[in-house]
């Protein structure tokens, strides 16, 4: 059989990670998944379902990675099963337009203040990397805003003082990358309203930062992107591919009240598998082919099992679970908390709705650098091995949020605090 095996026929961990190196660069497709900021083996998923993962060794943990926001539902929703089964039998990829394209960009288009039309992709990274071209495209201008710390995506001019996996390699962007390709990037610190001028097409932020840890806008943050937009006609770009259909039904527009120009989604919206979508007013996406100049298009975009999987994460949330989904993260963060004070370890948790953050220090990060210096103080790494000991398993890296999902119930937020207590006892300052 194959080499993966050991003698008695069992994989293991350890036994999958070794050839994966041999095969996969770092044994991984995407980086934060190697454990390389917090050491150790990675587990190798055998199967999830509901707000569990279970390893190809048989252990079972409690899952707050969620894959990084797409299963909000929890892992292998019934439902979310049901449409992919029912959608594979019908084809699973045509080249030719189908209703459930309609139906979604209907669903994401109704829920969105001041969303018109969108276009979907298949990923995050697309999703804003196309976006840039149209905002461009339609504004007829070069630079381009951004923020230290968000994550767009690993195109080659969004990299650029990254969040997530680039900051957790401790890159301030990646080798490979031009100067001309970042030479119209423009990097700002995050919660402060930079003075544009007229070179700007765009100015692209994460409305929540949820990829240096949780970092929420300050008071008056995007109004004053907003206004400062206005001032000098560049272009507002939310990227919600995380909080998008997870903060509230409207994302970020909804919950704060202000309305960029574009916005980009992902995560959430795939139900789980690869889908991303860009969208904004009727006047800025006619920029785009075929009915404009700025050409994008995508052999997989629109992929039947990817708009049925969306559909039927999005049938499921309605307002009434935001408000279970937010319950959920503020019975984590409440219990988790009290378990850091209790113990004497010096924890904050911020909380939007039912985007959670830990960052081990006494104060609430507000940009990059004091996110950077909580993440990589080095607590981090114990907390996360002394609880994936105990069965729960959080982002192997100081840089992402906790992902609660809909299937997490009480009995899992109450171990989860339990093992939580066992390790705040062993993180506190020596004596
Ligand atoms: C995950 C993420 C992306 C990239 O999405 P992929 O599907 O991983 O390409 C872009 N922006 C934000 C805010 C993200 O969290």
């Amino acid at each position: 059989m194959s080499g993966t095996d050991t003698p008695r026929g069992e994989k293991t961990n350890e036994i999958l990670f070794e050839r994966a190196r041999e095969l996969i660069p770092g044994g991984v497709n995407s980086p934060v998944r190697a454990f390389g900021s917090v050491g150790g083996t990675p587990y190798f998923v055998e199967h999830a379902e509901g707000p569990f993962v279970h390893d190809v060794e048989g252990r079972c943990y409690i899952d707050y990675v969620q894959s990084y926001g797409p299963s909000i539902l929890g892992h292998a929703h019934p439902a979310i099963v049901e449409a992919i089964t029912t959608a594979a039998a019908k084809g699973t990829s045509y080249g030719a337009p189908t209703e459930n394209e309609v139906l979604i960009a209907d669903e994401m288009i109704r829920r969105v203040p001041g969303l018109e039309m969108i276009r979907l992709v298949s990923s995050g990274t697309e999703a804003v990397m196309s976006a840039i071209r149209l905002a461009r495209g339609a504004t007829g201008r070069h630079k381009i805003v951004k923020f230290a710390g968000n994550y767009h995506g690993h195109s080659d001019s969004l990299l650029v003082a990254g969040g997530s996996g680039v900051a957790q390699q401790g890159l301030v962007g990646s080798e490979g990358v031009t100067p001309g390709a970042v030479a119209d990037t423009i990097v700002a610190p995050y919660n402060r309203v930079p003075v544009l001028d007229e070179t700007i097409a765009v100015v692209v932020v994460e409305p929540v930062a949820a990829n240096m840890g949780l970092v929420a806008p300050a008071p008056g943050f995007l109004e004053g992107l907003r206004a400062e937009c206005d001032r000098i006609g560049s272009l507002l770009l939310f990227d919600e591919v995380i909080t998008g259909f997870r903060l509230c039904r409207g994302g970020a527009a909804e919950w704060f009240g202000v309305i960029p120009d574009m916005w980009c989604f992902g995560k959430v919206i795939g139900g789980g598998l690869p889908m991303g979508a860009f969208g904004s007013s009727r006047e800025i996406m006619a920029h785009l082919a075929p009915l404009g100049g700025v050409y994008q298009a995508g052999t997989l975009s629109g992929n039947p099992l990817a708009t049925a999987a969306g559909l039927a994460a999005m049938s499921h949330l309605d307002t009434d679970a935001y408000g279970r989904l937010t319950a959920i993260a503020e019975s984590l963060q409440e219990g988790m908390s009290k378990a850091f004070d209790d113990a004497g370890v010096a924890a904050v948790m911020p909380r939007v709705g039912p985007l959670l953050g830990l960052f081990f220090t006494d104060t609430e990060p507000t940009e990059f650098d004091s996110a950077k210096l909580a993440a990589d103080n080095g607590v981090y790494r114990r907390f996360f091995h002394g609880m994936l000991d105990r069965g729960v398993a959080f982002a192997p890296g100081a840089y992402e949020a906790i992902f609660v999902s809909l299937a997490h119930g009480p009995a899992e937020i109450e171990a989860t605090v339990a093992a939580c207590r066992e390790v705040a006892a062993e993180l506190r300052p020596q004596d």
